[in-house]
């Protein structure tokens, strides 16, 4: 018995496919995560029948509780379910061929072996036998066990062969790479850089879905740099390939931004798994090749880059397929943001910076300090003492006026309605410009955030725009 078949799981699997006297294996994802001893929390379990997946998958569900419901993909030619927590999904051993003249695979019934040497990277074509005769048995071709031990990534073929065949697989080398800290295989990623346009054949759809499992890997600036080496990132997100590159004039130099945005996402990562905070802080520089000048005065500059910077998030978004919802307004919010603690900390704090940049920055405030704490990237370490006791600084006094004015979910403390019913007069314009001189007062401190305070500026600012109270409300 193989330490990988443990769970009772494998037991009756084995049951229905030696009563069917189909031959199957579990291969992929689960063996090589199971001999890395990698915690994952999904648990794939991906079975290959040497016949027909889709029925064997059928009767194994109705062996273990025939309410499961099975989905069934034709086109694929797969077939999965879920069994308490996992997610076992099957499919029939394929051998790919190419007809003369079509560069479409033609995908045919084939042996295990045909199978594993379709399959991505020897250590993702493990298998292991869970029929009664031979469970546990090992079926390794490429030896991609001694590859797990080495800690290489390489095709199970020649590389162009893989690439060619399925050109999403280079970037599945790099996500691997990544995720697991492996190194590529020479010949491997030096056909990754060969085959690299071919990557413009794949959907955005399968690309994100890489990319964004680089993103919240423990390192993801190692993937970026794959990806910028190989010659991948040029092709698929031009944006941040741009930012590559010192820049020198007059001996005055500014720092790579394409290595300081992958460290500021490495440094966020340390502090957070949302995804979309990790975009931001890839992100948050990326108007920086658009907006750079130099001046002999001054030096380099990227005047309004962050704001700039936030407008170019939506075609970003759109091009990489990225959803254009509350997530990508969240992005947005802290790439306008980012420099404003900055600002703060050099700057004599006033208190109505500070409230104004809660107001802007609303719930997301704490997130927008870690980003600019990650921002700090200098080597030179009584710089980066300095800066982060700025920051503590800028969070104390965040701390000290969120706790006396209550901005941070500002909510104003007269609103339209008050307004209506107090001129008797209709929704429009008034309504707005009276709320708006209460907000601007509240946040400059000219009034508290309180409702007296606020109704009083109310009655003046309405009588100076003509507005009469009815008699009851002075
Ligand atoms: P994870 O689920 O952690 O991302 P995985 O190895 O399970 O890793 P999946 O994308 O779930 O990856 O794929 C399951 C298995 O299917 C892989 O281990 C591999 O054998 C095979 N596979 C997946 N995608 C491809 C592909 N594009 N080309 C070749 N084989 C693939
Ligand atoms: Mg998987």
């Amino acid at each position: 018995m193989h330490i990988c078949l443990n769970d009772k799981v494998f037991k009756t699997l084995s049951e229905v496919v030696t009563a069917e006297e189909v031959k199957a294996f579990v291969i992929g994802g689960w063996v090589r995560d199971c001999l890395l001893k990698r915690d994952h929390p999904e648990k794939d379990i991906d079975i290959v029948v040497i016949g027909n997946g889709i029925e064997i998958a059928k009767k194994s569900a109705r062996r273990i509780d025939p309410d499961i419901k099975v989905s069934v993909f034709k086109n694929f030619g797969t077939a999965m379910f879920k069994w308490g927590n996992f997610n076992i999904e099957f499919v029939g051993a394929r051998k790919e061929s190419y007809k003369r003249g079509s560069r479409k695979p033609v995908v045919e019934n084939g042996t295990l072996e045909d199978d594993q040497k379709r399959r991505d990277f020897t250590i993702n074509a493990l298998a292991i036998s869970i029929n009664k005769d031979t469970f546990g048995e090992f079926l390794d071709p490429f030896d991609g066990i001694n590859d797990l031990k080495k800690k290489i990534i390489r095709t199970p073929l020649n590389p162009d062969r893989t690439f060619s065949d399925d050109p999403l697989r280079m970037i599945r080398a790099i996500r691997f790479a990544t995720q697991l800290n492996f190194s590529i295989e020479a010949g491997t990623f030096g056909s990754i850089t060969k085959n690299a346009e071919r990557i413009r054949i794949v959907s955005q759809e399968r690309i994100i879905t890489e990319l964004n499992k680089i993103i919240v890997c423990d390192h993801p600036s190692t993937g970026f740099i794959l990806l910028e080496k190989s010659g991948l990132l040029r092709i698929i997100f031009p944006e941040l390939d741009n930012m590559k590159g010192v820049y020198k004039k007059e001996g005055k130099a500014h720092k790579d931004n394409f290595l300081h945005s992958v460290k500021v996402l490495d440094n966020i990562s340390k502090h957070t798994d949302n995804l979309w905070l990790r975009w931001a802080a890839l992100l948050h520089d990326i108007a920086k090749p658009v907006t750079k000048k130099y001046t002999q005065e001054t030096g380099w500059s990227f005047h309004g880059h962050e704001y700039i910077g936030s407008k170019m998030i939506p075609d970003i978004f759109r091009k990489l397929k990225l959803p254009l919802n509350e997530n990508m307004k969240y992005v947005q919010k802290l790439v306008d943001l980012h420099l404003r603690p900055i600002v703060l900390s050099q700057e004599e704090v006033t208190d109505s910076a500070v409230r104004r940049l809660l107001f802007e920055a609303g719930d997301d405030i704490d997130d927008l300090m870690a980003l600019c704490e990650a921002d700090i990237t200098s080597k030179n370490e009584t710089k980066k003492t300095q800066h982060l006791e700025n920051f503590r600084y800028v969070r104390r006094k965040l701390k000290e006026i969120e706790e006396k004015d209550a901005i941070r979910n500002f909510q104003p403390p007269v609103d339209g309605d008050e307004i209506i019913k107090t001129f008797g007069i209709k929704p429009g314009k008034e309504v707005g410009l009276i709320k708006s001189a209460i907000r601007e007062a509240i946040l400059d401190g000219i009034i508290p955030n309180e409702h007296d305070a606020a109704r009083k500026l109310m009655i003046r600012k309405g009588k100076e725009i003509g507005l009469t109270p009815s008699d009851d409300s002075t």
